[in-house]
């Protein structure tokens, strides 16, 4: 395995795999603090892929002011001890002024997607996440890059962008690995206190339930919110920053549910920490893996 910090660099390794060897590449990008959401990504990239390249980069541009950029949790040695019993072929892990050199002017926005749900809550969050993707994939040009269903709308803004600009990736989106108490993991977890994590179990726990009064017949996606809410207000300790029940393809809000895939997306505050989650109504059948089974 090898570590790339160059763009040139990792740009004219990932040239010579698909030009001389003629080998598929698989691209996981990730900020790092790796646990076992990450890995079920990369475990699928071995799978499919003969190239596996992972990007480690905690990207400033999806960070507002105020929030976490600094203090995100970082630990490329351990990460890339994980990543070599996973027998990852290169981490890609650039510096921010390797990524964003002096007089960087140009972003990529996903319309309409980028201000719904998240990004109504963190405006400009989407715009950095559209601009770092397209970034890597014009540096590593992957056939196959893999995201994780935990960030749903992320996926669906990057299909688009996929789509919009004619990129030659395959997006593939894995389901959501959670604790075995539910909660979603998330490296944004590890700011949390063992009581905090706990309660942080009613996000899920919320979800399960919103999903199992669906299955019983209700339609009305007001009444559904609501029971959502009722749940979340058992746990003092959480508060919920919104809930959306929309079209899990376009985003777009939906008052009477029907037989599409449905998207029901939480945000929610456990002290200061804001954890995302959700989950599809009407989804294919793909099961979520637990910790315990990853
Ligand atoms: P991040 O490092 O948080 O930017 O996440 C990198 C990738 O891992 C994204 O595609 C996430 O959706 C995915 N991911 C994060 N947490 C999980 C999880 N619990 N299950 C599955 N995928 C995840």
């Amino acid at each position: 395995m090898e570590i790339i910090n160059r763009r040139q660099r990792m740009s004219s390794v990932a040239r010579k795999i698909r030009r001389e060897q003629d080998q598929t590449i698989g691209l996981v990008p990730t900020m790092g603090a790796l646990h076992e959401g990450h890995l079920s990504l990369v475990r699928e990239a071995r799978r499919m892929c003969d190239i596996v390249v992972v990007s480690v980069f905690v990207n400033p541009t999806q960070f507002a002011p105020g929030e976490d950029f600094e203090r995100y949790p970082r630990d490329l040695t351990k990460d890339t001890a994980l990543l070599t019993d996973y027998n990852v072929d290169y981490i890609f892990a650039p510096t921010v002024e390797e990524i964003y050199p002096k007089g960087f002017a140009t972003y990529v926005n996903v319309g309409g997607l980028s201000k719904l749900l998240e990004g109504e809550a963190r405006p400009g969050h989407f715009r950095g996440v559209a601009t770092i993707v397209t970034i890597l994939f014009n540096i590593v040009r992957p056939d196959f890059a893999f995201f994780g269903q935990k960030d749903a709308q992320q996926a669906v803004i990057i299909r688009r962008l996929v789509k919009d600009l004619s990129l030659d990736t395959e997006v593939l989106v894995m389901p959501t690995v959670r604790e075995d108490s539910g909660l979603a993991m998330s490296s944004r977890n590890s700011y949390l206190s063992a009581e905090e994590q706990e309660a942080a179990t009613v996000i899920h726990r919320a979800l399960v339930k919103a999903k199992e009064t669906f299955k019983a017949g209700e339609r009305h996606a007001g009444r559904l919110a609501d029971q959502l809410r009722a749940t979340f207000e058992t746990e003092p300790r959480v508060r919920l920053d919104y809930v959306g029940i929309v079209d899990a393809d376009t985003l777009e809000r939906l008052d009477k549910l029907d037989d599409r895939p449905i998207l029901i997306a939480v945000a929610a505050f456990v002290g200061k920490i804001r954890l995302i989650d959700n989950i599809v109504l009407n989804g294919a059948k793909k099961k979520e893996i637990s910790s315990a089974k990853a």
